[in-house]
């Protein structure tokens, strides 16, 4: 019998050739083998127990849905688009952080949530969902590097400087990216801030506006620049502040002229897009459709035909005329769906490299069928949970965006 997975992957000998091949990177081939034989394991959660480590993707295909099945109704998985297809396929909602922090919201009778995301997703949907509701994450080395670049303390330093800086002379107000931590939700929570995603950022530059002079965007520069600059603001007004330098590197002067302030830091998933390669990919299929995620560097965002979040970029491939070509600049397993499920025009990754988010590649189908065994035991693994004080900030600042027309 052909297994799914077997129908999901043409080529599979192919792929293993190239997955065993020293050259490329390791999650090149984007196939199912065990957990043991994944290449970057030795960096993940490893007190998953032995007996997970050697199981086939078709005996944990089998065992994550007769689990799922006597869970029934108590357990919602949700899936980001992001995730590897052999993970995907099990969610009951898919969508980008701000769908899924709705999905969490929206949860009225599940005990359970499953979040096939990243470690900072999780923690949102533990503050979005009803009191009681148990969250988990499969993988606890499922976090996120760009969300690792503000490190909290490094931000309220920040803070401290910007502020004691202008001395009353202008208001700041914050904003988190939602790929930060939820003790810098509360952080914004408690300073009139707010939190956003790549779908509303926009918005939440006029929420800040209409109430500060000034904002200070974190943890994602890139998004940050690309939004105001769309919204009218110029270059010259918006600094880096570089945490790895004394008072970020900016002077009291630059801090007064500013409009936004931006953190240093950026997705290595979506920084490694150039315009050199939307130039080749241009070259080589003449009229295509060039569409790229705002976490990629201003220059590129410049050169694209368009810009957005992973579900306009959805949209946008979906609604799209047959016989149109697409070049994409985002996640790889995203755009390997986006062409899978659209095979009526050709989609491909502006990257030639194949390189999926390092993190989010983590959530491998043996931590999905661990933590599922043990619900069905009673034993909730791996459950991320957020502490009062830091949950009633963070929810403060998350329904702020909910609540953006
Ligand atoms: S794609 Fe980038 S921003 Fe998203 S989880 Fe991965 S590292 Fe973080």
């Amino acid at each position: 019998m052909t297994t799914l997975i077997e129908h999901r992957v043409p080529g599979r000998e192919m792929l293993l050739n190239r997955y065993n091949d020293p050259d490329t990177c390791p999650t090149d081939a984007l196939i199912p083998v065990p957990l043991v034989e994944e290449k970057a394991f030795i960096s993940w959660q490893q007190d998953i127990p032995r007996e997970y480590l050697a199981v086939s993707p078709e005996e944990l295909e089998r065992r994550i849905r007769a689990a799922r099945a006597y869970l029934g109704e108590r357990l919602v998985i949700l899936g980001h688009h992001y995730q590897r297809d052999e993970v995907i396929q099990y969610a009951d909602f898919t969508g980008d952080s701000f769908k899924l922090a709705q999905h969490a919201a929206a949860q009225e009778r599940a005990e359970y949530v499953l979040f096939c995301g990243v470690h900072f997703m999780a923690e949102s949907a533990d503050i979005l969902t009803r009191p009681g509701v148990r969250v988990m994450l499969p993988n606890m080395a499922a976090g996120c590097s760009m969300a690792d670049m503000a490190d909290p303390d490094d931000v309220y330093a920040a803070w401290d400087h910007i502020t004691g800086a202008l001395r009353d002379s202008a208001k700041v107000i914050p904003i988190t990216y939602m790929n930060s931590a939820a003790s810098l939700k509360a952080f914004v929570g408690q300073r009139e801030g707010i939190v956003c995603t790549s779908s509303n950022a926009a918005k939440t530059f006029e929420y800040a506006f209409a109430r500060g002079d000034k904002v200070l965007f974190f943890p994602d520069q890139h998004l940050g620049r690309n939004t105001g600059y769309e919204m009218g603001i110029p270059l010259d007004q918006m600094v880096l502040w570089n945490w790895r330098m004394p008072n970020g590197g900016l002077t009291t002067e630059q801090i007064e002229r500013a409009k936004v302030i931006l953190w240093q830091g950026h997705c290595s998933t979506h920084q490694r897009f150039s315009v050199e390669q939307i130039e080749k990919a241009r070259r080589e299929h003449p009229g295509v459709n060039v569409i790229v995620h705002p976490e990629t560097r201003w220059e590129v965002v410049q050169a694209a035909d368009q810009v957005g979040s992973t579900e306009k970029i959805i949209k946008a491939v979906r609604e799209a005329p047959a016989g149109s070509s697409w070049a994409v600049g985002t996640e790889i397993n995203l755009v390997n769906r986006l062409a899978n499920t659209n095979p009526d025009k050709t989609i491909f990754c502006l990257d030639p490299v194949v390189c999926p988010c390092s993190t989010m590649y983590r959530i491998h189908p043996a931590y999905l069928a661990w933590v599922l065994e043990g619900l069905t035991q009673g034993h909730v693994i791996n459950e991320i949970s957020v502490d009062d004080d830091t949950r009633k900030w963070s929810l403060v600042a998350l329904e702020r965006m909910l609540a953006l027309p």
